[in-house]
């Protein structure tokens, strides 16, 4: 996809409104349109990169300073916790191909499930380890 084809970088450069919670030289956040849990929000890198694959690591820097800035707001404005997101490629969910890290406020722990329980039925630790090690 071409930079200017990209729904997030419209609303960077203003061609597409957003509700901006904070900005700064290098990332942006703003609500998630969805409206699906109060309060979610979408931290991205104001330059176009595709997710955690091919960011470069200073934007990648910039993001999770920006996650971590937001998420502390929300907890001073009495939010008990955040689920903080990405997917990165289609087969894990993303649907928008911009960076974006999702920032999901909790007033307790019942409100939603954004951390699902799994089968715990993966092959043994040992053998993941064996294939898996850098
Ligand atoms: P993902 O599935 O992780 O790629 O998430 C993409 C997110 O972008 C979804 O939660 C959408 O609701 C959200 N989204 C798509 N278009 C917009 C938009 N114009 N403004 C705000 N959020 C958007
Ligand atoms: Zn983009």
């Amino acid at each position: 996809m071409k930079d200017n084809d990209c729904i997030f970088c419209k609303i960077v450069n203003g061609e597409c409104p957003s509700y901006k919670i904070f900005e700064n030289e290098y990332t942006l956040a703003f609500l998630d349109i969805s409206k699906d849990t109060f309060g979610h929000t979408l931290v991205i890198p104001k330059k176009h990169f595709e997710n955690v694959f091919e960011c470069d690591d200073f934007y990648l820097q910039e993001v999770i300073k920006t996650t971590k800035l937001v998420a502390n707001h929300y907890k001073n404005l009495g939010f008990k916790a955040v689920n903080i997101l990405n997917a990165s490629g289609k087969e894990a969910g993303q649907s928008v191909f911009h960076l974006h890290f999702h920032i999901l406020p909790k007033m307790d722990a019942t409100d939603f499930d954004a951390w699902p329980k799994f089968k715990n039925d993966a092959e043994d630790l040992e053998s993941q380890w064996n294939k898996l090690k850098m």
